[in-house]
């Protein structure tokens, strides 16, 4: 068990305090909502809904803000108004509990009060740490090596797919780097000349005093039992023999290191109390997702659109439409079939949570939900709609988008483009000769270098950038707010790099190079457009003799 992060205490605090603030109007605004309501017959069916629902939220925000006492007061008076209006002493019983509610804000709003339901929600659970999310694809790797062969060779694939290598000749000055800043990788070698601690040792070393193993990968030119044996023991990960196949030992780099996080969760919470709405965006926030917060669920649709959450966290009460008829109006939409709806509310009723659940909800969590489980749960279903995504909208080979998606992606960005002033490049890239790849060395090589190629654009390029495999060996890319002139510049430093990529089929080794058309927004203005313009400016780079990068010369208002 830990203690929510300091931030997470000032956030919630303000929140707490926000709320507090405005209590006495919320307050006064029901009392005398409540004396109109008893004018007329009229007048009740006008407002006691509305009362209904300011008493519910009342309970769920403040049990969630940790206002037990006020909670159970507003949940007293939304039983009295739902299960018993018939009841004589009505009016009286209801204006006891405002007097209540009014008493118990005095109380909050003096410092003391507020202290103590600091010390109610310090005792929250909190398992998920507010761990800063890794976009970056880059890793620090140290290779240890005396050996010049080869070496070159190594440094140059593990950097071209966008790793930071520092190389080290000696384990006693390899060692003392791994103390002062320690990588996310090491490839190290067994053997060093007489006088130096064995590659191994030094690993085993390492991890002794730092009591936390790093991934490593040991070369050698042994492939006997012992060797092996002492790498194991080492706390190797891999072992490779030398002469080791660059690629290969890329690979094995990458699935050691952890895997990259993917882009955080994205949740739009719809909930017509800013302060109900704010604390469990927090909560969401604070376990590394990213959030969006609608107060008015006639905003929603705009900002499923414009924020195209994984998730939707909803309020089950709200004023205009119910969660229940928000969740069927998503759902009517083709677009939504598949996007998770939670409802938040604090309906114990298990009977209308059913009835609710009928929309084609995903889950009911009732106000106050405890942290983990709301993170839990929000987790679960998001990550479930990402992965049923991922197989809709990505290429399995190379895990980039497919055709379609790339060509929507484009357009969504481009009409956005539109509205912005911004600049953005396309880059139409296809490998040279590949048909003679495969027919010379296999079609399996052939895939190896789409797959390479893939690699390269994904660890390069940014999060933002759009990458896509438009067909076979054809890829497309839409590089964010940058010049054709920085794109081609760009592309260019790729392509030398990709060119240097040794790729295996059997004991034979070869290289390819790709060509590149690049073509721009705003001088083409539609995804149709810039698509041809980068087409045929591939098409004369490979006229010209491929292994190179054109810029479209066209422009769109060119006669
Ligand atoms: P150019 O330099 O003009 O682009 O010549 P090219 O040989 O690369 O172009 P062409 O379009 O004639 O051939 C592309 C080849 O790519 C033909 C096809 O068999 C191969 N191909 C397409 N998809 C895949 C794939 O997924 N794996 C493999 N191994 N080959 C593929
Ligand atoms: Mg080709
Ligand atoms: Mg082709």
């Amino acid at each position: 068990m830990s203690k929510p992060a300091p931030s997470l205490h000032n956030k919630l605090n303000q929140l707490r305090e926000r709320f507090i603030e405005q209590l006495p109007s919320r307050l006064a605004k029901a009392a005398e909502q409540w004396q109109q309501s008893r004018l007329s017959a009229d007048e009740h069916s006008r407002l006691a809904p509305e009362l209904h629902r300011f008493f519910h939220s009342l309970k769920g925000t403040g049990r969630s803000l940790g206002f037990e006492r006020l909670a159970l007061l507003a949940d007293q008076a939304e039983d009295a108004l739902t299960t018993a209006p018939a009841r004589a002493d009505l009016d009286a019983y209801i204006q006891h509990l405002l007097r209540q509610l009014h008493r118990e804000q005095q109380h909050l709003s003096s410092h003391h009060g507020q202290k103590q339901a600091l010390a109610a929600m310090n005792s929250f659970e909190f398992t998920h740490h507010a761990e800063p999310v890794r976009n970056k694809r880059q890793r620090l790797v140290y290779l240890c090596d005396d050996e010049p062969e080869q070496v070159d060779q190594l440094i140059h694939h593990l950097r071209c797919f966008g790793h930071e290598v520092v190389h080290f000749i000696d384990t006693e000055t390899f060692f003392n780097a791994a103390l002062a800043r320690r990588p996310d990788a090491v490839i190290m070698d067994v053997q060093f000349p007489q006088g130096q601690t064995a590659g191994t040792e030094t690993l085993a070393n390492l991890n002794k005093l730092t009591n936390q193993p790093l991934p490593a990968i040991v070369l050698s030119a042994h492939r006997d039992f012992h060797s092996r044996l002492s790498a194991v023991r080492a706390g190797s990960g891999g072992y490779f023999t030398k002469p080791v196949k660059p690629l290969d030992l890329m690979l094995a780099v990458d699935e050691l290191t952890a895997p990259i996080s993917e882009e955080p969760l994205r949740v739009l919470v719809v909930d017509d109390e800013p302060e109900a709405a704010a604390y469990h965006a927090l909560l969401l926030e604070q376990a590394g997702m990213t959030t969006q917060q609608v107060h008015h669920p006639a905003d929603a649709l705009t900002a499923l659109e414009r924020f195209s959450p994984d998730l939707l966290l909803v309020d089950m009460y709200m004023p205009v439409c119910s969660g229940k008829e928000l969740a069927t109006i998503i759902r009517q939409q083709p677009e939504y079939i598949g996007l998770p709806i939670i409802y938040l509310s604090s309906e114990t009723d298990s009977q209308k949570q059913m009835s609710a659940m009928a929309a084609g909800v995903e889950a009911f969590l009732t106000k106050p939900v405890k942290p983990d489980e709301l993170v839990s749960a929000v987790q679960l279903r998001a990550e479930r709609l990402r992965l049923l995504r991922s197989l809709m909208t990505r290429d399995s080979m190379t895990g980039l988008y497919n055709h379609s998606t790339t060509t929507e992606l484009i357009s969504k960005t481009l009409a956005q483009a539109h509205r912005e002033n911004s600049q953005h490049a396309m880059a139409m890239i296809d490998i040279d000769n590949f048909k003679q790849v495969n027919d010379t060395y296999g079609h399996l090589a052939g895939d190896q270098v789409i797959i390479t190629l893939a690699r390269l654009l994904k660890s390069r390029l940014r999060l933002s950038d759009i990458i896509g495999r438009y067909g076979g060996e054809e890829f497309v890319v839409l590089l964010k707010g940058v010049s054709a002139e920085k794109a081609a510049t760009l592309i260019d430093s790729l392509r030398e790099d990709f060119a240097l990529v040794d790729f295996h089929a059997g004991d034979v080794h070869f290289r390819c190079t790709f060509s590149a058309g690049i073509s721009s927004f705003p001088e083409q203005f539609s995804t149709e457009s810039l698509r041809l313009s980068a087409d045929q400016a591939l098409y004369r780079a490979k006229s010209q003799g491929r292994n190179q990068v054109v810029i479209s010369t066209e422009r769109a208002d060119a006669p």
